[in-house]
Formats: C-alpha cells, sequence, structure tokens
C-alpha cells in the first residue's frame, strides 16, 4: 500500500507487481468469507471496510427491532463445521446484536481481522489494460493496487437519502435506520415521527410505540405484512439442530430460496399449491379470514397469476386487518393499493395491534401528501404534527448503489455508473460486468439474492469466484472479462422470466426493481429461477472453461 502523496498511480513500474492479489471490498458477511476463502488459497488479500468494525448492513441497522426474517440455524455461514458448531444461537430469528455479534465472532475465529482495514472506504477504482490491474483509491486518499477486485459491497448497504424538504431545518433529532447511532436511543417522553412503512419501519413501529410519548406513522404505501412468531430456542433446540447439521445444510441447498425451513418466501412458494382464489365461494373466502387472518386473505394460487384474484385478495386482507384494527379509518388506511407478491415479503410481530394504542397515530400520505420538514415538526396537506424525533426509515440504493457510488473506471476508462444508467443495471451471471475486467461483484444484478436468502447465494457466488481465481492463477491468466454477448443472454434470460408477471406490473416501485430510487432506470434486477438452479447455471460455465467469459483477451476499441 502507499500514500496518495507519494504514489506512482498504478501498479509498481519496476517489479511489475501489484499490492495485493485481490482487494476485497467490504467485511460483512460477503467480505469476510471472500477475504478468508482467498486467504485460505494463498492469494495476498486485503478487505477494505468503511467502517471501524466488521458486519456491513448489519452493523449499520441497529435500529429497534431489527431482526433477520430467516432462520438463524440457515441465515449463517456453512462453510465451517467449527463455526456451526460452537456459535451459540438464542432465538429462531435471529435478532441484529445477535448477528453483530456471530460476525465479529468469525471474524475472531478467523483472524480476519489483521488483514482488513478499517475506516476506509474505496471511492474510485480504476482499471489498467497494460498492467492486467485495478488502483482502487479511498477518501482518505490512500491507493492500492490489485489483480482482481472482488466487491464484496453489499446490495443493501447505501441508503436511499430522503429529499424531503426542509430536513436540516428540524429543531428535533434526525435519525436514520441504516445509520443507527450506537448508544442506545431512549424515548421515553418523546413525540416521535416514523417515515418509511417497509420492512424495516414494519419492524421499528411496535417497538418504537411501547417506548414513546407518542408515535406518529407517516405512510405513503402500505405494507403487506404477515405475523410470525419470534421465539427462544427451547433447551436442546440448538444442540439438536447442530447434530443435524448436515441434512439441514443439504435440505437448505436444494431450497428454491437457499432456506428449507419456513420463511415468508417458502409461504409464498406454499401458496401454489392451494386452490384458487376466484374459485372459492364467499363463504371459504370468509372462513380463510376468520381463520388465519392477513396470511388466510392471500393463501390462494391464482394470487401471483391473475390480477383480479390478486386485487380480491387485496381487499381480503383489508377485511382482515379490520378484524385486528378497531379504529374503521386507520384500518381502511393500512389497506395496500399495490399487488401483492411484487415486494419482498414482510414478517411482523404485532404491526397490526400497534394501531390499537392510544399512543400511535397513523397519518395516511394517500390523502394528502407530506409537504416538508418544519423546525417542531412534520407538515403535511393534512395537518401539521409536533414531533422532537423523525425516524427516516425510507430504504436502500439497492443492488446497484454500493458500487455506482464509487467511480469505476473499467476498460477503455469507460464508468459503471454511466453504463449502468443508460443501458439497465446489468451483469453475467450475477457475477460480473463486461468491459470490467478482473472484477467481481457478489450478488451483483441478475442474481437470485433479492428473492432469496441472501446467505446461501453469498456462499456460491464466494465460492465460485474464488475458484475462478485458483483456476486463472494455476493456468497463468491475468485477465477474465464476461463478454458483452454472455450478459445481453443473461440478462434476456432474467428479464424474461419476469415479463408480465408481478415484479413488473405498474403497481410496484420498489428496491427490487429500482423504482424506489429517482431517475434509476427500472428493470427487475434479481434472478427468479430459484438458487439451485442458478448455482447450477454458474457451474457450467465453470465447467465450460468459464463460457461467457474472455480469458487473457486484448481490449477491443
Ligand atoms: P423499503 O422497503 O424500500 O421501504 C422504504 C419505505 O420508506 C417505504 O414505505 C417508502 O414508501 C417509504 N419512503 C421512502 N421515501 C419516502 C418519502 N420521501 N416520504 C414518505 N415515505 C417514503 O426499505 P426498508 O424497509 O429499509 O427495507 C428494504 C429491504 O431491506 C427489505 O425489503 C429487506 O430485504 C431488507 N430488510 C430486511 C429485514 C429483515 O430481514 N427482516 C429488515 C429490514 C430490512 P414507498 O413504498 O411509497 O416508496
Amino acid at each position: 500500500m502507499v500514500n496518495a502523496d507519494t504514489a506512482v498511480a498504478n501498479v509498481n513500474q519496476s517489479s511489475g507487481e501489484t499490492d495485493f492479489d485481490v482487494v476485497v471490498i467490504g467485511a460483512g458477511f460477503a467480505g469476510l468469507y471472500a477475504l478468508h476463502r482467498c486467504r485460505e488459497m494463498g492469494f495476498r488479500t486485503v478487505s477494505l471496510e468503511k467502517a471501524d468494525s466488521v458486519g456491513g448492513t448489519w452493523l449499520f441497522n441497529r435500529y429497534p427491532g431489527a431482526r433477520c426474517d430467516i432462520e438463524s440455524i440457515e441465515y449463517s455461514y456453512s462453510f465451517s463445521e467449527e463455526i456451526q458448531q460452537e456459535w451459540v444461537w438464542t432465538e429462531n430469528m435471529p435478532a441484529q446484536p445477535e448477528i453483530e455479534a456471530y460476525l465479529n465472532f468469525v471474524a475472531d475465529r478467523l483472524d480476519l481481522r489483521r488483514d482488513i482495514k478499517f475506516t476506509t472506504h474505496v471511492v474510485a477504482m480504476q482499471f489498467s489494460d497494460t498492467d492486467a490491474a485495478w488502483t482502487i483509491r479511498t477518501e482518505g486518499g490512500e491507493i492500492f493496487t490489485a489483480g482482481f477486485v472482488i466487491a464484496a459491497s453489499g446490495i443493501l448497504s447505501v441508503p436511499l437519502e430522503p429529499t424531503i424538504e426542509g430536513m436540516e431545518s428540524f429543531g428535533g433529532e434526525s435519525l436514520f435506520t441504516n445509520r443507527w447511532p450506537r448508544d442506545k436511543v431512549s424515548f421515553a417522553n418523546k413525540r416521535v415521527g416514523i417515515i418509511g412503512t417497509g420492512s424495516t419501519g414494519v419492524q421499528a413501529i411496535p417497538v418504537v410505540a411501547r417506548e414513546a410519548a407518542h408515535l406518529t406513522v407517516f405512510q405513503r404505501s402500505p405494507a403487506y405484512t404477515l405475523p410470525w412468531e419470534v421465539r427462544s430456542l427451547d433447551d436442546g433446540e440448538l444442540d439438536e439442530m447442530k447434530a443435524r447439521y448436515p441434512e439441514i445444510r443439504a435440505a437448505q441447498r436444494e431450497h428454491f430460496v437457499g432456506a428449507a425451513r419456513l420463511t415468508a418466501f417458502s409461504f409464498m412458494l406454499g401458496m401454489m399449491e392451494r386452490p384458487r382464489l376466484l374459485a372459492t365461494s364467499e363463504e371459504e373466502r370468509q372462513r380463510a379470514v376468520e381463520d388465519d387472518g392477513v396470511k388466510g386473505a392471500l393463501n390462494w394460487s391464482d394470487v401471483f397469476t391473475d390480477m383480479e384474484a390478486n386485487d380480491l385478495a387485496r381487499r381480503l386482507y383489508g377485511r382482515a386487518i379490520a378484524r385486528i384494527v378497531t379504529n374503521p379509518d386507520t384500518a381502511a388506511s393500512l389497506v395496500p393499493s399495490h399487488a401483492f407478491g411484487c415486494k419482498r415479503p414482510i414478517i411482523d410481530q404485532g404491526y397490526y395491534e400497534t394501531y390499537n394504542r392510544d399512543n400511535v397515530t397513523l397519518v395516511d400520505l394517500r390523502k394528502g401528501a407530506l409537504k416538508r420538514v418544519i423546525p417542531t415538526g412534520i407538515e403535511t396537506e393534512q395537518g401539521t404534527y409536533d414531533i422532537d424525533v423523525i425516524i427516516f426509515a425510507t430504504g436502500f440504493d439497492a443492488m446497484t448503489g454500493a458500487l455506482t457510488k464509487m467511480d469505476i473506471r473499467g476498460r477503455l476508462g469507460q464508468s459503471l455508473r454511466d453504463r449502468w444508467s443508460s443501458d439497465g443495471a446489468g451483469s453475467y451471471l450475477g457475477l460480473a460486468v463486461a468491459g470490467f475486467p478482473n472484477m467481481f461483484v457478489v450478488q451483483a444484478p441478475g442474481s437470485p439474492a433479492p428473492s432469496s436468502n441472501y446467505i446461501a447465494v453469498m456462499e456460491a457466488n464466494v465460492e465460485w469466484i474464488t475458484d475462478c481465481l485458483a483456476h486463472l492463477r494455476h493456468r497463468g491468466h491475468r485477465t477474465i472479462e464476461a463478454t458483452a454477448q454472455a450478459q445481453q443472454e443473461w440478462m434476456e434470460h432474467t428479464t424474461s422470466m419476469v415479463k408480465g408477471s408481478l415484479f413488473t406490473h405498474p403497481s410496484c416501485n420498489s428496491w427490487y426493481n429500482g423504482g424506489n430510487v429517482a431517475g434509476k432506470k427500472k428493470m427487475y434486477m434479481g434472478y427468479i429461477a430459484g438458487v439451485p438452479e442458478y448455482r447450477r447455471r454458474c457451474d457450467v460455465a465453470a465447467a465450460n472453461g468459464y463460457a461467457g467469459f474472455d480469458i487473457d483477451s486484448a481490449p477491443s476499441t
């Protein structure tokens, strides 16, 4: 590593050596595993992490109620028998502090910290055709060179900054769920306002309501959310699961979403096996709502394939809410306008019940928009609300944000930011981008990450990438680059799978398709053929000599 002040900007001219074989960007789940694998394979590797600790998104999103929506036993590394035997999960669905502690345990257990540079924020990278290497620049002005880059910078790691007039004029405290303070925040005797009712808001609202003097929820789009049991693991339960880990991991590996235990995704897969809503009688529909609440309203096979069924399910969902929420206006305001299934499913603990509390007010922004933040609170077209603390739970510039925030220049100086903004976010196999050689992306657009267990896809990606690096080294190759044709075919394949589906329905604006970010090209950024099929396609490409990649090719002009 050299300092920017003294550095020759690129690879050491006399030795031709880079500082590192591999630079990993990030020290969250993916970055830690990539660093470990690269090091085990003998690559000189460093991880550059903007935070002062490991954890990635699980470090920053420490807001009240933050919790994973997949069971701990499956939302965890499967590559190390020692780690999975030694770590003790205390709950079925892990809360943020436990996941953060787990990642710290892993970093220590594998002695990873010595190769992580913390508070090192990568802001730019440039590929040199001559040297077949990347030069990586940080916010602090440091420069690193490496033959290869693994961007493990996260799919939900860049906050979507709300652009609400007057935010800077607010006289109280502004808090952002995606960069929550380390010190405990007290809401006692405070009038709290929260903006955002996605997964994050739905988790935070019941917890904040229990402590605040008053909570006002500013809701632009109501969510579909499924009540879910979170519980401590019983005595002996974890030991019993640990004894069956080979079986649990095997089932997970074969499962469509990379998690075989019950998740909101598997609830949705289960819907396909159910009767058609449009073929049921009014009595059957009513019984489903009475017996199973909001789940009963949605749990029909044609909800995904027939918009009439979807809209009927939406109305039944409203009926189910009205059975929980006692104020009829509030209940009506909680009914979503968009189709069920087009956004990532949400699970909750007591979300709708929270609206029966005397200290909670729902402001339905569909009836009158949020106008501005003022020094004493929030002004809407429906009136002004006095607030001491505003919580922004407004989401992420997902999938692409971490990469487009950096100035990444590939072959012939082309900019990744420009490329994705003009052509849409493309990649080959969700792993690499044409024109950007020797750069691998963990869970690039076109990977199944959005609608899967992120950890399962991440492990598959890291293993594929590091095996590829070993292959290149073994054969003495210096560069690898996805071909434009392979990328185009992959993106045609991924987008053809969602054509005409709910994911592309006009009512659907979400981080899945970039519709939540003003000006972002709208396209579904996932891959819905399932994790096993995705892994199979990646493996086939590797087995065929990395089909779809150019190896040691010259730049085309
Ligand atoms: P999100 O789903 O994008 O929700 C953001 C919310 O903020 C939406 O309700 C959005 O309304 C609202 N919003 C944004 N800007 C606004 C504005 N200017 N005025 C009013 N409302 C505004 O983001 P998220 O809740 O952070 O969740 C993102 C993803 O993170 C999830 O889908 C999930 O994958 C992951 N996550 C997972 C968990 C878990 O594991 N349980 C927990 C939290 C997050 P519109 O919909 O109208 O734009």
